[in-house]
């Protein structure tokens, strides 16, 4: 838990969030912006600044989140497709210093991205 840091407050319910998914590792819940029909977020339970900070004892976990994600797409009936995204760092448009994972669907996606 990173004491200023969004997600955290999310995870620990001090900021409300409408879980659409959990377990042990990560949660899931609606972006509050959303720039797709569906966009959910997948939040590991651990704070990890971003992707660029995963050091080799976080594969399992990174690993994990893709796997939720796949389950959480499956849950959200995106047979049609979908796209994950990781923004990591500044030039990658990252905003909220949490990994986090972007699942995007309901509607075709734009290649390439902006
Ligand atoms: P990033 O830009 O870091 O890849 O993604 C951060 C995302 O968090 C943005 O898409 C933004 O809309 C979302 N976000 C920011 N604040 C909140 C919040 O308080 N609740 C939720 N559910 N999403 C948020
Ligand atoms: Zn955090």
């Amino acid at each position: 838990m990173a004491p200023d840091c969004l997600f955290c407050k999310i995870i620990a319910g001090t900021i409300p969030a409408n879980r659409v998914y959990e377990d042990e590792f990560c949660i899931g819940f609606p972006d509050i912006n959303p720039q797709a029909p569906t966009h959910l977020l997948i939040v590991p339970k651990e704070h990890l600044a971003s992707l660029a900070k995963a050091d080799p004892e976080h594969t399992p976990l990174v690993g994990h989140l893709m796997a939720a994600a796949t389950e959480i797409a499956r849950s959200q009936k995106l047979s049609n497709g979908y796209r994950i995204v990781v923004n990591t760092g500044e030039d990658g448009g990252q905003t909220v210093h949490h990994l986090h994972l972007h699942l995007l669907g309901g509607r075709p996606m734009l290649w390439p991205p902006g």
